[in-house]
């Protein structure tokens, strides 16, 4: 199975991603764990790329593509093996970060979804957790880690990061069979227990 996590910076979705893998684990289920941008030499060199430079390195669409180009690559190299010898993987970030942030300027969901379908043949995960979390709070984890900045493409303003979080939620609700919200507050283990919950029925 394919499980994408989704979410704002300082929602935790590395922890619980790691937290998710461990449990499975304990299932007797190999997971592979892994994330975007990278998770594939290819895509992690195009991930360099992307997350050095500011906000303002790669146009629009430049970036758009870059995101797709590496996406299709972990495709490609890491997740559809994976999935072939039974694993199970779990990414940190798949193509909804992709519909959320890069669908935010001159580029629609629409062209967002064509580019996937170019690069990916429109390869979804399983279930897609989307873990959500009062933008407060958010921000404060977010600063918390990261010192001042909450955004390692830098420099974008809060508005865009409450315009991402909204298209987050607007996935959940138009592709409820695929994208469940998790209530990312509270305890660690206690978000953990909610994901695991998310996808039970996925479970061997
Ligand atoms: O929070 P995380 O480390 O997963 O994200 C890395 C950075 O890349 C974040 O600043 C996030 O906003 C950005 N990003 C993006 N578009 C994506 C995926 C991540 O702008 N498709």
């Amino acid at each position: 199975r394919f499980i994408s996590l989704e979410g704002g910076e300082g929602a935790g979705k590395s922890t619980q991603l790691r937290a998710l893998a461990a449990a499975l684990r304990v299932r007797g289920l190999e997971v592979v764990e892994t994330r975007e941008p990278g998770g594939s030499e290819g895509a992690e060199a195009i991930r360099a790329l992307l997350l050095t430079g500011g906000a303002d390195r790669w146009s629009p669409r430049a970036e758009a593509l870059l995101f797709a180009a590496a996406r299709a690559d972990h495709i490609e190299k890491t997740i559809r093996p994976a999935l072939e010898r039974g694993a199970w993987v779990l990414s940190d970030r798949f193509l909804d970060s992709s519909r959320a942030y890069q669908g935010q300027g001159e580029l629609s969901d629409a062209d967002i979804l064509a580019l996937h379908r170019i690069g990916s043949a429109g390869f979804l995960p399983d279930r897609t957790l989307l873990l959500t979390l009062p933008e407060a709070e958010a921000s404060g984890r977010a600063r918390a880690r990261d010192g001042d900045t909450t955004d390692r493409i830098g420099g974008r303003a809060s508005d865009f990061h409450r315009a991402v979080a909204d298209a987050f939620t607007r996935f959940a609700q138009e592709e409820s069979d695929r994208v469940h919200g998790v209530d990312a507050s509270g305890p660690a283990e206690v978000v953990t227990v909610r994901l695991l919950d998310a996808i039970e029925d996925l479970l061997p």
